[in-house]
């Protein structure tokens, strides 16, 4: 079972490859990939720093404690009907997102992210109407 925080599970929608590091980019793309071969693996919603947060890297700010990180998770957590503690199949997590959350909702949830100006996290949930699930990372 791996544990994740809120935003994480809009981050995973919109992951491309790219990341803070290469031990970060390292750990999340092995997360993902297990996800889009197994929907059925089981996530439990944290409070604060998860196991992506781990491999944050020391050089810089550590944000995964602020603030605002964490109420970027309540947010995305009451978005998605979901709650700290709660233990479901990631297929479960895709279904809320597909029923509660549209594309243009990452613009304000996540406003301050320096990744949204991308537009892959968007993309992501489109993706998720879609039915295609997360998008193979090449
Ligand atoms: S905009 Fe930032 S916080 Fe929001 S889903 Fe994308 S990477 Fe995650």
């Amino acid at each position: 079972m791996y544990k994740l925080r809120g935003h994480q599970l809009f981050c995973l929608l919109g992951y491309r490859g790219m990341g803070y590091s290469q031990e970060y980019v390292k750990n999340m793309t092995q997360l993902h990939q297990k996800l889009r071969r197994d929907p059925m693996t089981k996530i439990k919603l944290v409070n604060g720093p998860d196991q992506l947060c781990e491999k944050y890297p020391n050089s810089g700010e550590y944000h995964c404690q602020n603030d605002s990180i964490y109420e970027r998770d309540a947010v995305i957590l009451e978005k998605l009907g979901l709650n700290i503690g709660q233990i479901l199949y990631w297929k479960d997590i895709e279904l809320h997102v597909k029923k509660y959350v549209v594309p243009s909702d990452i613009q304000t949830v996540c406003e301050t992210c320096s990744w949204r100006s991308y537009g892959v996290c968007e993309e992501g949930i489109q993706e998720i109407h879609e039915g295609k699930g997360l998008r193979e990372i090449r």
